[in-house]
């Protein structure tokens, strides 16, 4: 392995206020302990300290805000000089915590599915028939902007959404990374959405409607070994339809990379984008 990666993503909790069908987070309820997550932490700054660029803890879900030790996770993984990112669906997210994270939290990716509110309680992107209105969706974006964090949309394209479009956010909002992905499948978690899955053609076409925006397109296939995943238990995974390489409770994370095999390219086209 060439790259040395620099971006890990910790999902550290599997509870989440939505039910999208085809999630593909393992929900069995768990979510790492504070004291584990130190000891995660603590693990991937060492491996950090042996690579040039400074690293990186993307804090996924589940959703995140769903854990009521997040700020403390944030400041820990601060104190140890780890860049932080977050990824939320975005509907528990507050201006109390966007102030209050202002130089603390690097980039805050948002997954937006669809605008339309029926589009989003079929996929279940919703708690009871709660859902982020679009203009919400955008005014959270605007003060994320205007705080001078950097933002990130997620896409993910499905039969649900594939004819339609979020260019009504993309157009209000300066966004600093858009990310498409095809709805990908993990056996024994999401495979009942198969049907729901878009054909590879059908992707591309759904795709090419934001090219002007600049977007990390990736299909299903390129997602499979680029992801450097920690789990709620510490498992560690490049490609989460294989069995884990290791746990970061048990392994130093140096030695558990020194098994990884990851394609360098793949990794490149994900995070290059927002190196720097
Ligand atoms: S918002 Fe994300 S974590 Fe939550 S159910 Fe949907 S896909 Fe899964």
């Amino acid at each position: 392995m060439n790259i040395r990666p620099n971006v890990v993503n910790f999902h550290f909790v599997d509870f989440c206020n939505y039910r999208c069908c085809y999630c593909f987070v393992n929900k069995i309820n768990r979510m790492t302990s504070f004291l584990d997550i130190k000891l995660i932490v603590d693990n991937l700054a060492d491996y950090f300290k042996q690579l040039l660029a400074p690293g990186r803890i993307n804090l996924v879900g589940g959703e995140i805000f769903m854990c009521s030790y997040l700020q403390e996770i944030i400041d820990y993984i601060n104190s140890k000089g780890i860049d932080v990112s977050i990824v939320t669906n975005g509907l528990l997210l507050t201006n109390e915590f966007l102030l209050n994270n202002v130089n603390k939290i690097k980039c805050i990716g948002i997954s937006v599915d669809s605008l339309e509110y029926d589009t989003n309680i079929k996929i279940g992107r919703c708690c009871g028939k709660k859902v982020l209105t679009k203009d919400e969706l955008i005014n959270k974006c605007k003060i994320i902007k205007k705080l001078g964090y950097k933002l990130k949309i997620n896409h993910c394209i499905s039969k649900y959404n594939v004819n339609e479009d979020i260019t009504k956010l993309l157009e209000k909002v300066d966004v600093d990374r858009f990310k498409i992905f095809q709805m990908s499948i993990v056996e024994g978690i999401n495979d009942c959405c198969k049907n729901k899955q878009v054909t590879i053609n059908e992707f591309r076409d759904a795709s090419r409607k934001y090219l002007k925006y600049n977007p990390i397109i990736e299909e299903e296939s390129e997602m499979k070994s680029s992801y450097l995943m920690i789990d709620s238990s510490g498992d560690f995974y490049i490609d989460r339809s294989d069995a884990p390489i290791g746990n970061v409770l048990e392994e130093s994370f140096i030695s558990l990379m020194g098994r990884a095999k990851l394609d360098d390219a793949s990794f490149v086209k994900r995070y290059i984008q927002l190196q720097g």
